[in-house]
């Protein structure tokens, strides 16, 4: 075992009660703790005086005791001493304490304290801080490390851990362990970005002296976090392409140009670039495994159905995944509409179930006697075989597992991939989950689009909203309206879609045909709402976000969304998504129900203001935070304990170059520049890669 993959326990001080408290810091093993970096420093040398003291910050201030006493309170015993340094006076408070610290506070000892500076009734104190006794009272200990230090790291803790001893543990790793920290980047690398070697860098982010660029040195350690990830997603893409070879499918002209052809409109700069692409990856013997981004309305459709007729044009057979019926129907029917007068393309729908039409449809499919599938997850299920299956698009590709969306790529004929993805999702954010997928973007959304009408309205001038509604169904067109809840919750003050529909179909709204849909509802009901819905026999559909990402009725011109301070902004525009599909002026109204928070302010102003999918994406990313972006989601984001994707996106995109590059040249890392990042990749890394590759 490597000396830095030993567990803590190795340590002196260290047993299993420590260890299982380290654990919750993350920290496991000897390279962990060294590797357990201050979340922030004080510095002993810059004298602040107590005068200039900011609340909530962390300082450090030296003084000289006035006066240690214990005090009862209502609340409790606490202990507070009075320091001052000449002009001005703190109080420090503690709530526990013992000899440990009294013996430092002796009236007239010169003291260094550090900690948060807090500000109660106009008196400036400390809870808990540290306490040094400075000076001659000779109770320095001349064999602290750290008494000599100008600057002291502050380290994350966790109930049962002091700074004092985690620092000395630290110490001691280093003592130890010093040697055994070796170089994982190649020398070119570091030259290139003047990083300091890893040793080093280390000791200057644990020990830092007065003049130390610490953000400067901490960029090495999250470049080579992103690094080594973009180095994984790049090797499972290399190994995949080069262990799956599929087949080499060129444009024939025949299928794709009759559809170019025969298209009202022409492509737009995005959809050409986009299908360039494809086309490449198409004609290559690798097989393709591309991520279609686009937000709703940027084409995905047409450049889908592209290769498919690509497949189909050299005999092979397409298939289209949808994660949802409704969505397999109306692709079915959009693609279909596409074709109507190509009769030597035959289409045909998958769906769930068991009737005697599929058993015969599964016939005709493994015969080849159909060329394009749609279906749902029904397309992976044991008993369909595809005659000659040479792509597959996976709409939605987010709502289907790793496992499923593979199942279809390790179809023996090794069919292209193409993932879409209809949420826009920041460039950052992508790379990192779908780093191993090769990318394009549906960037523009075709001329001519009316953009849609956002209206921020106070939940006071709610009438308002219910008007323009109303005008709209009065047109004969339809509206949503969306709720954060299904039902009452007695907790929260909150409108609730089962409350709204009761109080819309019966009030306002007695007229038209209003229809509740959530996601507590059986599927099979969902499904006939929303076909009734999409038929125009429902007017006002009333429900909770689980409206279908993709779902596309035309005539739907009006989106309300209630409680729009509660929602995410992806969220919000997702919803706001599902209007301004077809040719008439579309609205979507957010609701706001004070108080609003900043954050809300931000988010209500940032709809306003934008209809481009990325620009929101970018700003949720922004407010959010990666962790946090896809909401309660799994979101599959790795855990990087150095690197922030948002932060260090410029690194992240270097760090992304620098591992194709690698991989590229030197896919194994055999050559001899390449042994440092061999070294470090296997086996840590190749035991992920595994994982990751399924
Ligand atoms: P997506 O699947 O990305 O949401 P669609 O492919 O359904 O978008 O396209 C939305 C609408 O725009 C469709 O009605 C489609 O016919 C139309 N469309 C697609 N590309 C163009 C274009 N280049 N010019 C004009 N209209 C287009
Ligand atoms: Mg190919």
């Amino acid at each position: 075992m490597h000396e830095l993959q030993k567990p803590v326990t190795t340590l002196p001080g260290v047993g299993p009660t420590r260890a299982g408290l380290l654990a919750k810091l993350g920290v496991h093993t000897v390279g962990d703790l060294m590797e357990l970096f201050p979340r922030d420093y004080v510095r002993r040398d810059t004298g602040v005086a107590i005068g200039d003291l900011i609340p909530d910050q962390v300082a450090a201030v030296v003084g000289t005791i006035e006066s240690c006493q214990e005090k009862r309170t209502q609340r409790g015993r606490r202990l507070e001493a009075t320091l001052s340094d000449g002009m001005a006076s703190m109080v420090c408070v503690w709530f526990r304490w013992g000899r440990w610290i009294t013996d430092k506070l002796e009236v007239g000892a010169r003291v260094w304290v550090s900690g948060k500076v807090t500000v109660f009734r106009g008196v400036v104190q400390m809870m808990h801080p540290e306490v040094e006794v400075i000076g001659d009272s000779g109770r320095d200990k001349p064999d602290d490390f750290w008494s000599g230090r100008d600057v002291l790291p502050l380290y994350p803790l966790t109930e049962g851990i002091t700074q004092k001893w985690l620092r000395r543990l630290v110490i001691e790793a280093f003592a130890a362990h010093h040697a055994d920290v070796t170089e994982n980047l190649p020398a070119q690398l570091i030259k290139l970005y003047g990083f300091t070697q890893r040793g080093a860098a280390m000791q200057k982010q644990h020990f830092p002296v007065t003049g130390t660029d610490i953000a400067q040195v901490r960029q090495r350690f999250a470049y080579e976090e992103l690094f080594y990830h973009q180095l994984m997603l790049a090797r499972c893409h290399h190994l995949r392409t080069e262990a799956r070879a599929g087949m080499s499918l060129p444009v024939q002209r025949k299928f794709t140009t009759w559809l170019k052809q025969r298209l009202p409109f022409s492509l737009t700069a995005a959809q050409k670039r986009v299908i360039r692409e494809i086309v490449a990856d198409m004609e290559s013997t690798a097989q393709m495994n591309r991520l279609l981004q686009g937000d709703v309305g940027s084409g995905k459709t047409i450049v889908t159905l592209f290769a498919m007729l690509i497949a189909v044009e050299n005999g092979c057979q397409a298939a289209l995944m949808a994660p949802t019926e409704v969505l397999a129907e109306q692709h079915f029917r959009s693609i279909s509409r596409l074709l109507a007068d190509q009769p030597d393309v035959r289409i045909a729908l998958l769906k769930g179930g068991k009737s005697r039409d599929k058993t015969a449809l599964k016939e005709a499919i493994a015969a080849g006697e159909v060329d394009i599938v749609v279906g749902t997850h029904a397309l992976i299920q044991k008993g369909v075989v595809f005659q000659r299956l040479a792509f597959v698009a996976v709409d939605e590709q987010h709502r289907f597992g790793v496992k499923q969306r593979s199942q279809l790529a390790d179809n023996e004929s090794r069919p292209d991939i193409l993932h879409l993805s209809a949420t826009p999702i920041p460039r950052s954010l992508a790379l990192t989950l779908w780093g191993d997928l090769d990318i394009s973007v549906l960037d523009e959304l075709p001329p001519g689009r009316k953009p849609i009408k956002t209206v921020w309205k106070a939940a006071d001038r709610i009438g308002e909203v219910y008007n323009a509604v109303w005008s709209e169904l009065q047109k004969g067109r339809q509206a949503y309206m969306v709720c954060p809840l299904v039902e009452q919750s007695e907790k929260q003050d909150l409108l609730d879609a089962e409350t709204l529909y009761e109080r819309l179909q019966k009030g306002p709204f007695k007229r038209y045909k209003c229809a509740l849909l959530h996601g507590r509802m059986h599927s099979d009901e969902k499904d006939r709402v929303m076909q009734a819905f999409q038929r125009g026999e429902i007017h006002l559909l009333v429900a909770t976000t689980v409206i279908e990402v993709g779902i596309d009725v035309a005539n739907a011109t009006v989106m309300v969304i209630e409680h729009a301070e509660r929602f995410g902004l992806s969220q919000m525009h997702q919803l706001r998504g599902r209007v301004g599909r077809g040719a008439e002026e579309s609205w979507c109204y957010l609701v706001a129900h004070p108080p609003l928070g900043e954050e809300a302010r931000i988010r209500l102003q940032t709809m306003v203001s934008s209809t481009d999918g990325f620009v929101i994406a970018e700003k949720d990313l922004e407010l959010r935070g990666p962790g946090n972006f896809f909401g309660t989601q799994q979101s599959g984001l790795p855990a990087f304990r150095h690197a922030n994707i948002v932060q260090d996106h410029q690194l992240l995109k270097a760090a992304r170059a620098d591992a194709l590059k690698l991989v590229e040249h030197d896919a194994d890392m055999q050559q001899p520049d390449h042994a440092p990042v061999r070294n470090h990749y296997f086996p840590t890394y190749a035991e992920r890669e595994r994982l990751f590759r399924q």
